[in-house]
């Protein structure tokens, strides 16, 4: 739940305050005022800001670093702008090596701070009578510090001296007057094997009883080894451990007699490299988030990869639901085109919109921003009302064979992505759901993607879904172990099948690997991509006929719609609010390096169909339809009428460019 004092958080319009050495140095107080003026006049009314961010790097300019932060904080808020700060609360930059240190030369930003340099040269830095280096993260494997992609090393939140530490800082930030705070990367390194430190080794040991091969040692039997139940037990006290962490935040700030806004993201939570390989789960925290978001990496090509970022925004409204919180997403768009493009899929995901943009190109997001304050009745609150639920199983991506993604993450990802591109209508429910039927009276299909790790409750929960008539598609090894991993001597859902009134339909094999989108290689820094990617058609067909044979009647159905618009519907109040989203050309494109920028077009929907209207059929009886565009200046009344329990509407192809929405009234 958001608490009342957050509730601005429902209608956020989100962009970064780049925070670096000209605000630092350089800024009047009206030059503060200045910046928060534009923000506001881009429709912005919350930013997060960035800059500073390994912030234990720069431990001797806290103080003014604080300074600069309330002056941000006063004229924002003159802006009815909310402020939310950000850094990482445990990396630090420390080169290694030629190569890294000619990258930090490079890098102006530290020489400005003599500090900053002196701590790397001097290879540590004191503070309060604490060297960083008694606070590190260990590398089990050798004894040494954990070295991060990040060209540093990382400190451990279980160490009680980091606790002190960090807690005192985050108290003056507070101070400072923010409405919200952002603790990143709170994971362990390197990934799979930290970390090795005495108070993670204790902290292990008193909770499962299990414990680690001792420093010095790469014990093949424990690291990486499934069969081991200490080191499956090992895996889930980590993701525990990081969770402990953003408890303690919640906690102490609530000591303190404050309520603040915490949003939290990851680019990949459903990832086994993620959670198994570096164990910082948004999932099993996500009490703690006021909201809960997809980072949409920046050096991803927005336009293409909507596919992956889709299917994470999916989870991420799977938890939102849950918490009643609101789901939101940041891409990083370059230009007023890419900008539209990552708000219309944010806004028919359902989501609020973080937008990335540079600085310097901020104003773009006026654009959508003052069109989506001007019409609140197609954005404020949506709910869902698909009738399919897909299982995101956490307990399987965590302990279930290793850290390839095939064996479990891309066949529940295939799943999602095919139903997503045909238009299929449906919401991912994660472990817990399961377990506790929620949704049973909404849902007519559960789709169980491998989910292979399932409780007992939750065997008895489908048990209880199909009795009721519930019908569910099962594929490959689905059931087979209990949650934490262990095989069942017995096959559970064996009686399924001549249960209850549902049908249950078993895939033996895993269609969904065969048509999940992945990333052959990131070509350079210059965001182009190379890909394989080809979704296998005979797969495809297998997921969306096994589907619409089990769910015959849909909530939805299209007609005269092209490969690459996408449509989704939510319920506001009592009218319906249909989004569509142009994403044609999108879909075929084996081995091609995709350089973004050409790439970037929205083809008429005239062109690709040939037809010169798109139909779509609601089984709701709705009697007004009207269309919304920040590409269209008036809005457009729809030709739409009733037929047999059904709302038929008709959208002229003309009306659709990159994004439009449909209000359909009662
Ligand atoms: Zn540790």
């Amino acid at each position: 739940m958001v608490p009342k004092e957050l509730e601005w958080v429902w209608n956020a319009r989100w962009a970064s305050y780049e925070a670096g050495d000209k605000e630092l140095y350089q800024f009047s107080e009206k030059d503060f005022d200045k910046k928060a003026k534009k923000l506001a006049q881009a429709g912005v009314n919350a930013v997060i800001t960035s800059g500073f961010h390994f912030r234990w790097s720069f431990v001797h300019e806290w103080p003014k670093l604080s300074e600069m932060l309330r002056k941000i904080v006063k004229s924002c808020h003159k802006y009815n702008i909310k402020v939310v700060e950000h850094h990482s609360a445990v990396l630090t930059h420390n080169p290694a090596g030629e190569n890294e240190w000619s990258q930090i030369k490079k890098w102006e930003i530290n020489l400005k701070h003599k500090e900053f340099y002196k701590g790397l040269e001097d290879g540590d830095i004191s503070y309060e009578g604490v060297w960083l280096s008694q606070m590190r993260q260990i590398d089990p494997r050798t004894g040494q510090f954990s070295h991060t992609v990040y060209k540093g090393w990382a400190l451990c939140p279980n160490n009680p001296l980091y606790q002190k530490l960090y807690f005192q800082y985050l108290a003056q930030v507070y101070k400072c007057g923010v409405d919200g705070i952002m603790t990143d990367d709170v994971q362990f390194r390197p990934s799979g094997y930290g970390c090795g430190c005495p108070y993670c080794r204790k902290l292990f040991t008193q909770k499962t009883g299990y414990k680690m091969p001792p420093n010095g040692l790469c014990d093949k039997s424990f690291y990486g080894n499934m069969d081991n139940p200490s080191y499956r037990a090992w895996l889930i006290w980590r993701k525990e451990s990081t969770r402990d962490h953003h408890r303690r935040v919640t906690n102490h700030f609530r000591r303190l007699g404050l309520e603040l806004c915490r949003p939290f993201y990851s680019s990949a939570d459903t990832t086994a490299w993620a959670i198994q390989g570096l164990a910082g789960e948004v999932e099993n925290a996500s009490k703690l988030w006021t909201t809960i978001f997809t980072e949409v990496l920046g050096l991803l090509p927005n336009y293409y990869t909507w596919p992956y970022a889709g299917s994470e925004a999916k989870h991420r409204n799977a938890l939102c639901y849950r918490e009643k919180v609101p789901a939101m997403c940041l891409f990083y768009p370059k230009d007023e085109k890419e900008n539209l493009l990552c708000w219309a899929l944010t806004k028919s995901w359902g989501q609020c919109y973080w937008g990335g943009i540079s600085e310097k190109k901020q104003e773009a997001l006026g654009e959508v921003f003052n069109f989506e304050k001007e019409h609140p009745e197609l954005y404020e609150k949506p709910e869902t009302i698909s009738e399919i639920g897909i299982l995101f199983s956490s307990q399987t991506r965590t302990t279930y064979k290793g850290m390839k993604e095939e064996y479990y993450v891309e066949e529940w990802r295939g799943w999602v992505q095919t139903l997503m591109r045909a238009n299929i209508q449906f919401d991912v429910i994660i472990d817990q759901d399961l377990e506790q039927k929620r949704y049973f009276d909404r849902f007519k299909l559960l789709i169980l993607p491998n989910a292979a790790h399932l409780s007992k409750k939750q065997i008895s929960s489908l048990y209880s879904f199909v009795e009721k008539g519930g019908n569910l598609i099962l594929t490959y090894e689905t059931g087979m172990y209990d949650e934490t991993g262990r095989k069942h001597e017995k096959y559970p859902l064996e009686k399924l099948k001549k249960y209850g009134k549902g049908k249950v339909l078993t895939i033996p094999g895993k269609p969904g690997v065969k048509t999940s989108f992945y990333l052959e290689s990131i070509v350079d820094d210059k965001r182009l991509i190379k890909t394989n990617y080809k979704p296998d058609k005979n797969s495809m067909k297998l997921i969306i006929d096994s589907v619409k044979k089990l769910y015959n009647k849909p909530l939805l159905e299209t007609e005269n719609i092209h490969e690459g618009i996408l449509v989704n519907i939510f319920k506001h109040k009592k009218e319906l609010v249909i989004h569509l989203a142009n994403v044609a050309g999108t879909s075929d494109y084996k081995g091609k390096i995709i350089k973004p920028a050409k790439h970037l077009n929205f083809p008429s929907v005239y062109s690709l169909s040939g037809k010169s209207s798109m139909t779509l059929k609601i089984r709701k009886i709705m009697r007004k339809a009207k269309l919304f565009s920040p590409e269209i200046k008036e809005e457009i009344d729809l030709n739409c009428y009733q037929k047999n329990s059904c709302t038929i509407v008709e959208i002229p192809d003309k009306y659709l460019n990159c994004y439009s929405a449909i209000l359909l009234e009662k």
